[in-house]
């Protein structure tokens, strides 16, 4: 379900009745000293979106960047994530504490599981943990992040509430049915990290096309095709300039034809790691 907000960023409606704007800003990468710079652009911009991770070292950074920026909290979103030597109960809970203090904040408004890294066998534990701190409010969403099928069932069939998102690599070359079908049968969002393939953009010609016949570029054509399709997006830039373009994409539709020949586009091309691989 989508409903449209003043900056015209759709929101998305959460299983649990919060919203998230569909357009968000990752700061995967970006140097922890330049992170408050370069997230008060994202905001001047328009972005009121963050997603951060206590692996990226980056938190401070944001935290900062929010602290100046003299916009209320309640129209922010801020995401931050559960690095995978910290799953577990005291050892979540502490984690969280910490991530909380480096941004200055009193709540998130999601918090992620960052992988399920399987073979500990501590994802379960971990969101039992997330549902706690949820219910004491300084976690407003929970959800997990690169599960696959058989991870969302383990957390369906075993614990008490379905995680709001699923943040997975996905972009035109890996659109990831299986996980996204999974997603929309149960109800929970899915969030799609490096939605730009990591920049390299499809040189396809196809796409080319496309982005002409609208005046647009590659990646706005992307960005586009993500919020199409109902997938929640982050992207990345340190560029401001990028930031404004990655950030004009309410103005233009794509036809069904040309979404039909994005999603043509799928070749099971993953950049990142697979869930699998990472522990
Ligand atoms: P993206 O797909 O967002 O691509 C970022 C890259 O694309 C950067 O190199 C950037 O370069 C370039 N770029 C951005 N905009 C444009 C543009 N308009 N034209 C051309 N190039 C452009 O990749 P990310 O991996 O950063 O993913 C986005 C976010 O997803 C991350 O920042 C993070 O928040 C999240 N993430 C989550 C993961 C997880 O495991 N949960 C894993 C990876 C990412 P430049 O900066 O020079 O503009």
């Amino acid at each position: 379900m989508t409903e449209t907000t003043t900056n015209s960023v759709p929101n998305i409606v959460l299983n649990d009745g919060n919203v998230i704007p569909q357009l968000g800003f990752g700061v995967f990468k970006v140097d922890p000293d330049k992170t408050s710079r370069i997230v008060t652009d994202a905001f001047e911009v328009g972005y009121r979106h963050i997603d951060t991770a206590a692996i990226y070292h980056n938190e401070e950074g944001v935290g900062h960047a929010i602290k100046n920026s003299g916009l209320a909290r309640e129209d922010l979103f801020i995401t931050t994530k559960l690095w995978n030597s910290e799953q577990g109960t005291a050892s979540a809970l502490d984690a969280f504490d910490k991530s909380l203090a480096r941004l200055q904040l009193d709540y998130v408004d999601l918090y992620l599981i960052h992988w399920p890294a399987a073979v500990n066998d501590r994802y379960i534990e971990s969101w039992n943990t997330l549902e706690k701190i949820k219910e004491s409010g300084r976690a407003r969403s929970i959800g997990v992040s690169n599960f696959l099928v058989p991870h969302l069932t383990r957390l369906l069939t075993e614990t008490h509430i379905v995680p709001a998102v699923n943040q997975i690599e996905l972009h035109p070359d890996l659109q990831q049915p299986e996980v996204t079908a999974f997603g929309r049968a149960h109800g929970v969002a899915t969030e799609a990290w490096s939605p730009l393939s990591q920049g390299r953009l499809v040189k396809n010609q196809s796409v080319s096309d496309i982005a002409s016949r609208h005046g647009k570029s590659l990646a706005q054509v992307i960005l586009r095709w993500h919020i199409q399709v109902g997938n929640i997006v982050i992207p990345k830039t340190n560029n401001r300039d990028r930031m404004a373009e990655n950030f004009a994409i309410f103005d233009f539709e794509l036809s069904d034809e040309e979404i039909t020949a994005i999603n043509g586009l799928e070749s099971d091309a993953r950049i990142g790691s697979h869930p699998d691989d990472v522990n």
